[in-house]
């Protein structure tokens, strides 16, 4: 749902004012702890972000991927670790609201809405992420139930959360291995186990789990779409949103890292002036700002063409490849522009440093988008 200027303005005051006051006084010590944070999980629930792109006949939002965008520019800009408590769980919310049959939208979507029930998308084994066709976690059918085996590995939520969906092999010999895949809503239960919580250099605070499913039976009413082997393609057609969600991150953090470097160039002095009179500097704050503002516009017309309902698989994939780099780029460009202070874990700039590289893996890598973005080049530009 598209909302009026004034509308996505007030939306977009009440997340800054959220930003300022739950999130950013206590954004460095839950990062430096790994933390979850709990309270502003229940700020979240308030402000309605576990709906925000859920149909309101379910009781969400509504909003269109180029409002969520910006939210999520916003809220990655302050702590990106928060977007990941929302995201992965809009996008489990968008396979039930895009696939799913009246009934299980009617049992879930209300609940996702308002947080009670949180989850996340449950694709990577230790054995494959890039390659989902090769999974192994199995779904067999006995009566009502599936009885699930398996594990799945870096699942976003997966401790904190209730449910997931789960991409499962419900005939592992159809050909091709697509037509033999199916996604499963698991919600936590017998059988459902979280083996470990997963260690990572950034994205603290956000759990990260390793699962095994062990003779783990789920209803037959939590196939998604309530038909087998459709499961890979309920998932791909998600990672549109998905990308333009990552690229939005990757604004968030190239923004407040020019932000920063922009403030900080004005203060700090060497030589008699400030470092921002330097040309070297200056250089670097002219690139950022241009990649910055490029990422932004790929991310909003990626955006406006999923909300109009055109194909943008490959605009999706230039707005993740592109701002995602940038803000790598942005947060080495920081570093050398803070100096030591940059090195250093009293300031946000190491953070952005350990949260950028994450984004050119997630929702795809950057060397499959560029893959995926050359393969759309022929297929839209026949000779
Ligand atoms: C913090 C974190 C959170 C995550 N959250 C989730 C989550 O919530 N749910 C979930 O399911 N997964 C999650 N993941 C997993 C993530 O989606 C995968 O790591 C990602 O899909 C890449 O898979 P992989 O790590 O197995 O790399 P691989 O697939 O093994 O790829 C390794 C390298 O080979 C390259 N490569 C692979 N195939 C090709 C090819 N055909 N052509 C060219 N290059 C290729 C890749 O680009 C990469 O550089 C998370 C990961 C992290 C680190």
């Amino acid at each position: 749902m598209t909302v009026s200027n004034d509308d996505e303005a007030l939306i977009l005051a009440s997340i800054d004012r959220f930003l300022e006051r739950d999130v950013a006084p206590h954004a460095h010590a839950l990062e430096a702890s790994d933390t979850y944070p709990r309270d502003i999980v229940e700020q979240m629930k308030e402000l309605g972000l576990f709906g925000a792109t859920i149909d309101p006949e379910y009781g969400g939002l509504g909003l269109s991927a180029v409002t969520y965008a910006k939210i999520v520019e916003r809220v990655s800009a302050v702590w990106m670790s928060v977007s990941g408590i929302f995201n992965s769980h809009l996008i489990m919310a968008a396979a039930v609201q895009r696939f799913g049959s009246e009934a299980q939208k009617r049992h879930y979507l209300p609940r996702f809405a308002r947080g009670e029930l949180r989850g996340g998308i449950a694709l990577t084994e230790p054995d494959c992420g890039t390659d989902l066709q090769a999974i192994r976690t199995r779904a067999v059918r006995d009566g009502d139930a599936y009885v699930v085996n398996g594990s799945k590995t870096w699942i976003s939520n997966s401790i904190e959360g209730q449910i997931l969906a789960v991409l499962v092999k419900t005939d592992p010999q159809a050909q091709p291995p697509r037509r033999g895949m199916s996604l499963l809503l698991i919600e936590k239960g017998p059988g459902f186990e979280v083996s470990r919580k997963l260690e990572k250099i950034g994205y603290k605070g956000i759990d990260s789990g390793e699962l095994t499913f062990d003779d783990c039976r789920v209803p037959v009413d939590n196939l998604i779409g309530e038909e087998e082997g459709r499961g890979l393609n309920q998932i791909l057609a998600g990672l549109e949103l998905g990308r333009i969600n990552v690229a939005a991150r990757g604004v968030g953090i190239a923004r407040a890292c020019l932000d920063e470097s922009v403030a900080y160039a004005q203060v700090r002095k060497t030589f008699g002036k400030p470092i921002c009179e330097h040309q070297s500097i200056q250089i670097k704050l002219a690139e950022m700002a241009t990649r910055l503002e490029a990422s932004r516009l790929l991310t909003e017309a990626a955006a406006r063409a999923y909300d109009e309902g055109r194909r943008c698989d490959m605009e999706a994939g230039m707005a993740k490849l592109f701002a995602t780099e940038t803000a790598i780029h942005n947060s080495i460009e920081a570093m050398r522009i803070h100096g030591a202070y940059g090195y250093s874990k009293e300031f946000n700039i190491e953070r952005y440093y350990r949260d950028a590289p994450l984004l050119a893996i997630g929702e795809g890598t950057n060397e499959m988008q560029r893959i995926i973005i050359a393969r759309q080049l022929v297929e839209r530009n026949p000779a």
